[in-house]
């Protein structure tokens, strides 16, 4: 069995949307946010593979050319996001590039095995320090932070950096020595350091295992969640019957 962090969350969020869009291969639609994530982080990946110091202007064009316009509802909303994007990557800019490095790995994929089932996954950015190794992911959606002693409460991104973080230490035999999570918003540019440990990676193992058995199990049920209004199966799951 072949998994990823996305066929993970998308199962624990409705097994029924797994069912239509991993096992009948339905297509989703197009999405405006999805778009902007995805051209932010593939403007910085390009960005941190330029040597030290790289312009603003180098930054604003990597934006350009990287810009999928897909998902608006119309140009007036495209090019308030578009605006709104060239800020996030201004504040970006001004706060990171006086200690600006370039990245060991940027889109790196990374591999996990546990018994018969192979996750991967992709981390955005590799930073390697020494002999010391850092993994930043980052976060374009709007999320709130709550804190507790082992970090940030936001069982999705918890999820995915634990993932990693095992993956991480599978491939390149060492843990990371940083695992950030970069939130990237108008209001907020944050470097956020979460903490791992053996009972979060037990916890990540028994998740993995347990969606695991269920998908192999054909246990494909509706869960109505707060993101049904978003999903763009409405109609197939009015008329599910089993
Ligand atoms: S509408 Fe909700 S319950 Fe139905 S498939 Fe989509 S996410 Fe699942």
């Amino acid at each position: 069995m072949k998994l990823s962090f996305s066929k993970i969350r998308t199962y624990l969020e409705c097994p029924l949307k797994y069912y239509f869009i991993y096992i009948l291969n339905f297509k989703t639609k197009p999405k405006s946010y999805l778009s902007f994530g995805k051209t932010i982080h593939s403007t910085l990946s390009e960005f941190h593979k330029l040597e030290p110091y790289p312009s603003f202007d180098d930054l604003r064009k990597i934006y350009e050319e990287k810009w999928i316009n897909e998902g608006f509802l119309d140009k007036e909303e495209e090019e308030k996001e578009y605006k709104k994007g060239l800020l996030i990557l201004k504040n970006y800019y001004s706060k990171n590039i006086f200690n600006y490095n370039k990245a060991y790995m940027v889109e790196k994929e990374v591999i996990y095995k546990i018994k018969d089932i192979l996750i991967t996954g992709f981390v955005d950015r590799i930073d390697k320090f020494n002999d010391e190794y850092e993994i930043i992911e980052y976060k374009t959606g709007k999320n709130s932070i709550e804190y507790n002693s082992i970090g940030l409460i936001d069982g999705n991104n918890i999820l995915q950096m634990s993932i990693y973080y095992l993956a991480f230490k599978y491939q390149f035999k060492k843990y990371p020595k940083n695992i950030i999570i970069y939130y990237l918003s108008l209001d907020k540019d944050e470097k956020i350091y979460l903490n791992f440990n053996n009972n979060i990676s037990k916890e990540t193992v028994k998740t993995i295992l347990n969606v695991n058995n269920k998908i192999l199990n054909n246990n494909f049920y509706k869960k109505e969640n707060e993101f049904c209004k978003y999903c763009d199966f409405i109609k197939e799951c009015k008329e599910w019957k089993r």
